[in-house]
């Protein structure tokens, strides 16, 4: 009997030390949140594709590239549906851009198709806020777009849903919409570089681990944004979110 007691109030004092950990590691580390599941993914960093859309390349007066083109976000700049876009003081031209994120199960390297693809564990959507007076300052001069990308409350994260409860076809429509104005919709299979492809492309250059994200580029559409508007995103049978920009 005294066995049975110590063994309960042990696996009490076990769970509630667990609970206790959780909560101190997700007070200072982003976490992804996973429809229909307890579990939360840290954070690890943020990879995007640039011009991934060829409508998109040619409205920015690019090229198509030949291979992707890749920068990074720092973990800093998340935020999560329901949360405040800030524009930032040295900007006058916040751009919005929707975007599928890829959300990394383990850790690759120099992966093949079938590795590549079998490492995503799920898909959420997400906007890569832009600076895009500053990042075109920047591209004249042929510096990084660092400064056009990275600043606080620059990617906007949905909650995710797992690759096992939801069939990617890529015949998903992604939408995004400013004071419930339509800015931009598409069929996901107009990338030019698709999720497994992506990931092949990015683990050669770079491990790639749990947590990590991908964001996979934008449609066509993409405009600017003022303080007080509000942005509603989403892929149809993935996830949506919403933000206002302050
Ligand atoms: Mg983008």
């Amino acid at each position: 009997m005294f066995k049975v007691y110590s063994q309960f109030i042990s696996q009490i004092f076990t769970n509630f030390t667990l609970k206790v950990i959780r909560q101190f590691i997700s007070s200072f580390m982003k976490t992804i949140k996973i429809r229909n599941s307890t579990e939360e993914i840290s954070i690890g960093k943020i990879v995007c594709v640039g011009r991934n859309y060829a409508e998109h390349a040619k409205e920015l007066g690019n090229e198509v590239p030949e291979k992707p083109v890749v920068f990074l976000k720092p973990t800093s700049a998340i935020i999560f549906s329901g949360d405040e876009i800030k524009y930032p003081s040295f900007s006058e031209e916040m751009h919005h851009e929707v975007e599928l994120v890829l959300l990394i199960g383990n850790k690759i390297k120099d992966a093949s198709l079938i590795e590549a693809e079998n490492a995503i564990a799920g898909y959420g959507v997400g906007l890569d806020m832009t600076l895009r007076d500053v990042q075109t300052n920047l591209k004249s001069k042929g510096h990084p777009w660092t400064i056009a990308k990275c600043f606080d409350t620059s990617a906007v994260l949905s909650e995710f849903v797992l690759k096992d409860d939801h069939n990617l076809t890529l015949d998903e429509e992604i939408f995004l919409t400013v004071n419930d104005e339509e800015r931009q919709r598409d069929k996901l299979n107009k990338m030019i570089f698709k999720p497994g492809d992506l990931v092949q492309y990015l683990s050669s250059l770079m491990t790639l681990e749990k947590g990590d994200l991908i964001f996979t580029g934008t449609p066509k559409g993409v405009g600017k944004v003022n303080k007080g508007d509000v942005i509603k995103a989403g892929i149809v049978g993935i996830a949506e979110l919403t933000a206002k920009v302050c």
